[in-house]
């Protein structure tokens, strides 16, 4: 179903299944013989969501979802942008940075797996329907954080930036952010937004890592709608392209360099070749290639 302003979900539906699927990819990568990912958690939250076409994925169903050829670049990719973000946060940390943002969640488990240095605290953004869910999930489980995690339950196309503050974000600490696997769900406008607010709260040194698309999704979105067929056949009706907005946006980099960033973009082949993995030649993959892994600073302001 097309997307409007105002839509919602839960985690087994439009917008948040697919926090499940790339959670479930997580899940599968961390099976993977010298994985890049280890995400203890994963599993068992895509479990208790309960999709049926995900859970037999984990069951290694033959001729199942997982071994779709689109699946396994999709292992891959999800592979190495898991590893992306966490040694962001790894390498903010080791700046001194005590603070960290991870808008739009999801499923992510990087503030009870990754190791963080005491006294950091981990803001995590999304709809109220998925932070509860996880947090309840992750408690049953026994999850322990070694960061104090606070959760912020709000739409990223509402005045976030009000609940971070009252949730207890410090706008006089440096901080992480990260924006991964979000984008493309907000809509143009909502976008901009984003990246300003995240600029009038980040002091000199704050740091944010996101991807960049080229077309602004499109070319994901056509792979993805066709992936959805895929999807249909094992009884999930889950249409991914119509999930993205495909309104023009203006380039992440572009923008915040405009905004007073230090820009780092490197395409998604190069990040497959610093992990010693290549991406496919295949054309059906290019849209996945014409992606790029983003970092930036704040400068002096
Ligand atoms: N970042 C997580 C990860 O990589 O595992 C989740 C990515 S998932 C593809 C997209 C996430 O964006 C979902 O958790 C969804 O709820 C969140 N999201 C999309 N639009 C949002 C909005 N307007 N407000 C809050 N969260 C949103």
């Amino acid at each position: 179903m097309a997307r409007t302003d105002d839509d919602s979900w839960d985690l087994a539906t439009s917008v948040g299944a697919t926090a499940t699927l790339v959670a479930a990819a997580r899940a599968l990568a961390s099976r993977q013989g010298d994985p890049l990912v280890d995400d203890p958690f994963a599993e068992a939250l895509v479990r208790a969501v309960g999709i049926p076409a995900f859970t037999q994925a984990l069951d290694g169903a033959a001729g199942g979802l997982a071994d779709a050829p689109a699946a396994r670049v999709l292992l891959d990719v999800v592979a190495v942008r898991t590893r992306f973000f966490d040694d962001f946060f790894i390498e903010a940390a080791a700046a001194g940075i005590r603070q960290a943002v991870i808008l739009a969640s999801g499923l992510d488990a990087r503030a009870y797996r990754l190791r963080w240095p005491a006294g950091t605290t981990v803001f995590e953004i999304d709809r109220g329907e998925v932070i509860e869910f996880k947090a309840r999930v992750l408690a049953d489980h026994g999850a322990v954080a070694a960061a104090d995690v606070c959760n912020v339950a709000v739409d990223l196309r509402d005045d976030w930036a009000a609940a971070l503050r009252a949730a207890g974000f410090d706008e006089t600490a440096p901080t992480a952010w990260i924006a991964e696997g979000l984008l493309v769900y907000l809509p143009a406008h909502a976008q901009e937004r984003l990246f300003e607010a995240i600029t009038a709260l980040s002091v000199q040194g704050s740091r944010i890592a996101t991807e960049y698309h080229r077309d602004g999704g499109a070319g994901i979105a056509q792979r993805a709608s066709a992936m959805s067929e895929r999807l249909a056949s094992e009884g999930l009706d889950l249409n991914l392209g119509e999930l993205f907005y495909a309104d023009d946006r203006r380039s992440v980099v572009d923008h915040l360099e405009h905004l007073g960033w230090e820009v780092t973009s490197r395409p998604r082949a190069e990040m497959f070749a610093a992990h010693g993995r290549s991406f496919p030649d295949d054309p059906a993959d290019q849209a996945l290639r014409d992606s790029f892994s983003v970092t930036a600073i704040r400068k002096a302001i």
